[in-house]
C-alpha cells in the first residue's frame, strides 16, 4: 500500500480541485483531508459521516467564581495573559489565550480553579463515492493541528490495511505549518501543486525546501500553466534546478469552475476536457512513479 500527499505552497492553488480529480481515477484508494484548518474536500466528496470522534487540543482553566475569593493571584501569575477581570470585577480565562500550563490551579489559595480537557475539535470517518474519507472539522482558534493531522492519517492507514486498499491519498494543507509536517511525515510521495504567479512559486520554494529535508520524493503539477507563460517557464526552471519532475500542465478551463459548482470533479463533470485529459495522464505518471518509492 502506498501513500501520496497532494501539498500547494499556498491556498487557491488548486490543490482540492485536483485531488478530487485524481479521486475520480484512483482505484481501491482511501481518502484522508489533512487540511483540518479549513477543511473543504467534503464539499465535492459529499460524505455519509458513519463515525463521529472527539479530539482533545489540550488543557483549559476554569475558575469557580462561587469558590474565588477575588486575590488577583492568577491574573497576575499566568504568563499568558490569558486571565482578565470580567465586568463583576471577578477572573475570568480567555479559552482562546489558555495554554493550560495549570499553573493558575496550583497557585489558587482557594482551590477554586480546574483544568480539563478541551475537546473542541472532531474528526469523522466517512463513507464515499470515491471510497473511505477520514476528515475533520477544529474548533474556531483551537490548536494542535498537526496532533489531529497525524491522528486522522493514522486512522486511514488502519482502514487501508483492513480493507487492503492500494493507496491513500491525503489532501494536505497549504503552506509549511504543522499540519504540512505532519501531513509530510512517512508518506511516500508528494504532489506540488503550484500555480505560475509570483506569490505562487515564492511559497512553493519554502515547501520544496521542507519536502526536500524529509527526503521525500517529490512531483510537481502545474495548475493553469496557460495562465502566464513568463512565469510558468520559470516555475519550470527552478523545479528543474531541484530536480522535480513536473508530471502535468493543467490549461486554464472555466469548467473546474463549474465542476466546483456542482459538487463534482472536473473529471466527473467533463471527462473530455483537456483539463480532464491532462489529469488523467498524470495520474498514470504518479501511479507508475509510485511503484518505484518505498
Ligand atoms: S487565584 Fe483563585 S482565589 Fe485568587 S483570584 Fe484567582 S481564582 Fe480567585
Ligand atoms: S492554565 Fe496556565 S495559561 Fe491557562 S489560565 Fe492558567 S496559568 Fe494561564
Amino acid at each position: 500500500m502506498k501513500e501520496i500527499t497532494i501539498l500547494s505552497g499556498k491556498g487557491g492553488a488548486g490543490k482540492t480541485t485536483v485531488t478530487a480529480a485524481l479521486a475520480s481515477l484512483a482505484t481501491n484508494a482511501v481518502f484522508c483531508d489533512n487540511d483540518v484548518d479549513a477543511a473543504d474536500l467534503h464539499l465535492i466528496f459529499k460524505p455519509e459521516i458513519l463515525e463521529t470522534h472527539k479530539f482533545s487540543s489540550g488543557s483549559i482553566a476554569t475558575i469557580n467564581q462561587d469558590a474565588c475569593t477575588n486575590c488577583g493571584l492568577c491574573e497576575t501569575s499566568c504568563r499568558f495573559d490569558a486571565i482578565h477581570s470580567n465586568s463583576d470585577g471577578y477572573p475570568e480565562v480567555n479559552p482562546f489565550q489558555c495554554e493550560g500550563c495549570r499553573l493558575c490551579e496550583r497557585i489558587c489559595p482557594a482551590e477554586a480553579i480546574t483544568t480539563h480537557e478541551n475537546f473542541n475539535n472532531h474528526w469523522f470517518v466517512s463513507e464515499t463515492r470515491f471510497g473511505a474519507l477520514v476528515h475533520a472539522k477544529m474548533g474556531p482558534g483551537e490548536e494542535n493541528s498537526g496532533k489531529l493531522v497525524s491522528r486522522i492519517r493514522e486512522k486511514a492507514r488502519e482502514i487501508a490495511i483492513k480493507t487492503k486498499a492500494d493507496i491513500i491519498i491525503n489532501d494536505g494543507p497549504p503552506g509549511i505549518g504543522c499540519s504540512a509536517i505532519s501531513s509530510i511525515t512517512g508518506t511516500n510521495l508528494v504532489l506540488l501543486v503550484i500555480e505560475p504567479t509570483i506569490s505562487g512559486l515564492h511559497d512553493a520554494k519554502r515547501l520544496i525546501e521542507l519536502v526536500h529535508s524529509f527526503k521525500i520524493p517529490m512531483l510537481a503539477l502545474i495548475n493553469k500553466y496557460d495562465i502566464n507563460t513568463d512565469s510558468t517557464a520559470e516555475v519550470e526552471e527552478y523545479l528543474k534546478q531541484n530536480e522535480i519532475e513536473i508530471i502535468g500542465r493543467v490549461p486554464f478551463d472555466t469548467k473546474m469552475v463549474d465542476s466546483m459548482v456542482h459538487e463534482q470533479s472536473i473529471v466527473e463533470f467533463s471527462p473530455r476536457s483537456k483539463a480532464s485529459e491532462e489529469l488523467k495522464q498524470s495520474w498514470n505518471l504518479i501511479a507508475r512513479s509510485l511503484e518505484y518509492y518505498q
